[in-house]
């Protein structure tokens, strides 16, 4: 998926300032965003004050639309740099291509993971004869300094292990949840669990008390930490805990995602993830003139072109590792 922003602004994110050592509950309303011609999606990161939870950088919750009269969802030909995507689905199937020569089609709780790495270029839309429901999530992955730079890959994985517990179904996206580990690859210590809650479960969810967290609601209403929680709607809830607790008030399914704190300062501007403005210029500069991405076979339509640089130059500061 794309950030579609006309005027996408570069942020800093990253850094130990912003994140809580204890545990907090902290709401995140989302803003809605337009990706493609035809999809709505709120955006919950970058938030307003909360730019990462963990190596999370940022998060798309879309849906459920009614798509049977329609193409569905349509995201033309974009770069990647210095990240991992992650398409998340509830309903619907979305059609995956990259410039690694890569086709896909991902269905509800399979895990398509993209490793752009150095570069890559995707296309994703509904498949022709989609289902009637398209309801998912976006999500990206900063990649630390050491791994940025890898090679790009792409995994699909239709089969992912599962924690329950009575009146919950955790699927375990990416990472590791209480002891349970996901088979997509990753680069930093974080988790990216599908939490299936029946109305009326009250559960205490085990968690890393060295992780920051947050939770993701796609439907129903739950209370975490005692906390109401309504679709589209994400609570952070900081470091410190060992556990978490939840209360479906309906049935409900929910995304928890967490990671140790990311450290490193990031650039992010547009799709791509950098340390430094040069990064980013960089990045766009060789998407526009056709080098480095190589190229997506087999979508009907023309590659996205990159917005404008905004013209303040912002560097990446702070600790490294
Ligand atoms: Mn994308």
């Amino acid at each position: 998926m794309s950030n579609l922003e006309i005027h996408p602004p570069t942020r800093l994110c990253g850094g130990r300032s912003d994140v809580s050592a204890h545990p907090v509950r902290e709401l995140l309303s989302p803003r809605e965003a337009q990706i493609g011609s035809s999809t709505v999606v709120r955006r919950l990161l970058p938030n307003l004050g909360r730019r990462m939870v963990g190596a999370w950088c940022f998060v798309d919750h879309y849906g459920p639309d009614d798509i049977a009269d329609e193409p569905g969802m349509r995201v033309p030909p974009h770069p990647h740099t210095g990240l991992q995507t992650v398409s998340w689905l509830h309903a619907g199937e979305v059609l995956h291509r990259d410039s690694i020569g890569s086709e896909s089609t991902i269905r509800p709780r399979e895990l398509g993971l993209m490793t752009a790495g150095r570069a890559i270029a995707h296309a994703e839309q509904s498949t022709q004869s989609h289902p009637r429901f398209l309801h998912g999530a976006q999500l990206w992955v900063a990649l630390p300094d050491a791994h940025r730079d890898v090679t790009p890959a792409f995994e699909h994985h239709a089969d992912l292990p599962v924690v329950t517990a009575s009146g919950l179904t955790a699927t375990v996206i990416l990472g590791e949840l209480d002891h349970t580990a996901s088979p997509g690859t990753t680069y930093s210590p974080l988790v990216g669990a599908d939490l299936t809650i029946a109305e009326g479960t009250n559960v205490r969810l085990p968690v890393n008390p060295d992780f920051e967290y947050a939770v993701l609601t796609m439907s129903g209403a739950t209370e975490v930490d005692g906390v109401r929680l309504d679709p589209g709607s994400m609570l952070y809830l900081g470091c410190g805990r060992t556990e978490l607790p939840l209360r479906a008030l309906s049935d409900s399914g929910l995304l928890l995602l967490g990671g140790e704190p990311f450290e490193e300062k990031i650039v992010m501007w547009w799709n791509f993830v950098g340390r430094s403005q040069e990064d980013i210029a960089q990045a766009r500069s060789e998407w526009m003139t056709g080098t480095r991405f190589g190229e997506v076979k087999g979508y009907d339509g023309s590659p996205l072109p990159a917005p404008e640089l905004p013209p303040v130059p912002l560097k990446a500061r702070g600790r490294v590792r």
